[in-house]
């Protein structure tokens, strides 16, 4: 029988934790937790403020995990970064260290927190892989939390050193799905055009305008996807070296396919415009999934398939959904 193990989700109410949830869910009916002997427990901010050491404790204290996915963080879009990098430095860097001080506290015996593709060097040679991450300054438009961010892996190399941890990480390409924040002003891009696009079609506009060019790359991951992959992670990589989570190299788009795809499962008849005194961001950020190909075979749902549910959950949640 394996020992029990006690699964606590910081940030289990957002894209990736409800997507988490949903595949734990799935998993149950077939009974694979009782061999597994799971127990799974998501939290969000209003269980604690992560941000707070004494909540963050005080979550721990109840819960006693065995073992974290550490997701909660400060998240948004390109916009909403640039115009709030002290706040995603700040909020993250408390939060992150509040979690891995909490779980070595409390002798946790595996994390797996998250990082992002977006926090890589803006002067890089493409592929990205892992080795990478410190190798040079972040995109100037999300500074605040690349640096965070990639001080989790400083976080995790010290309690490994000193203390003999197993905390690890994972670094996501861009998500969408299900439970994602379709809020224009902070979203993400595939979120934030679903809304802005449903709202021109309320409205009955005839054009539609993409911000910025929409000619940089990006590659998609469908949540239900990573979470899956979350899970393997979780189980199965006994590694503190950060694991590169994402699509193919060649499953890149441009985000004016992004739209297009978008424009097509909302079924939007209108022109798109490409608004181009808006930022683009970083023009790309390819990362290579090699590694990820060496460990595990991943599925990964069809783009446009995974924006046609995306859409259709939207249209079925807009009352409830973030906007
Ligand atoms: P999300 O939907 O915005 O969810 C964020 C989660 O963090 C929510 O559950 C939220 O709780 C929680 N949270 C935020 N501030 C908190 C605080 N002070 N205390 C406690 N909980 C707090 O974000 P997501 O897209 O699922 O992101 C999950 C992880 O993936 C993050 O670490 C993010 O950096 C990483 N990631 C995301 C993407 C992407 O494209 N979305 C790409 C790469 C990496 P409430 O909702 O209850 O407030
Ligand atoms: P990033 O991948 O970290 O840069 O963040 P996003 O998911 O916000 O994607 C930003 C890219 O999408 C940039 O090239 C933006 O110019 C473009 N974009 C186009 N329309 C929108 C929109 O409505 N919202 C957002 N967030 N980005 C948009």
């Amino acid at each position: 029988m394996n020992l029990e193990k006690r699964v606590l989700v910081t940030g289990g109410t957002g894209l990736v934790g409800k997507a988490i949830e949903t595949v734990v869910k799935e998993e149950k009916q077939t009974g694979a937790h009782e061999v597994l002997n799971e127990t799974w427990i998501f939290c969000g901010s209003k269980d604690a403020d992560l941000r707070d050491k004494v909540e963050t404790d005080a979550l721990f204290e109840k819960h006693k995990p065995t073992h974290v996915i550490h997701l909660a963080a400060m998240v948004g879009g390109l916009f909403h970064n640039m115009a709030h990098n002290l706040d995603f430095f700040r909020d993250n860097m408390s939060i992150n260290d509040n979690v891995l001080h909490a779980s070595y506290k409390y002798k946790v015996v595996k994390v797996v927190s998250c990082l992002s593709t977006c926090i890589f060097p803006d002067n890089v040679t493409y592929p990205i892989d892992e080795t990478m991450i410190h190798n040079g300054e972040p995109h100037t438009s999300n500074f605040g939390y690349s640096y965070a961010k990639r001080m989790i892996d400083v976080l995790n190399r010290g309690y490994h050193e000193q203390h003999g941890c197993l905390f690890t990480s994972v670094v996501p390409c861009n998500v969408f799905g299900p439970h994602d924040n379709f809020s224009p002003s902070c979203g993400h891009v595939i979120p934030a055009l679903i809304r802005r696009m449903d709202d021109a079609m309320r409205n009955e506009e005839k054009t539609f305008t993409v911000w910025g060019s929409g000619k940089p790359l990006r590659q998609f991951i469908y949540s239900l996807d990573i979470a899956k992959l979350f899970l393997w992670t979780m189980r199965n990589y006994d590694s503190i070296e950060p694991l590169i989570l994402s699509v193919d190299e060649e499953d890149e788009v441009s985000i004016a396919a992004a739209a297009e795809a978008i424009k097509h499962a909302l079924g939007f008849e209108g022109r798109l415009l490409f608004d181009t005194g808006r930022a683009d961001g970083q023009h790309k950020k390819t990362a290579s999934n090699k590694k990820l190909r060496s460990l595990f075979a991943p599925e990964f749902t069809p783009f446009h398939l995974a924006v046609r549910d995306t859409v259709a959950w939207f249209r079925d949640h807009r009352d409830t959904a973030r906007l």
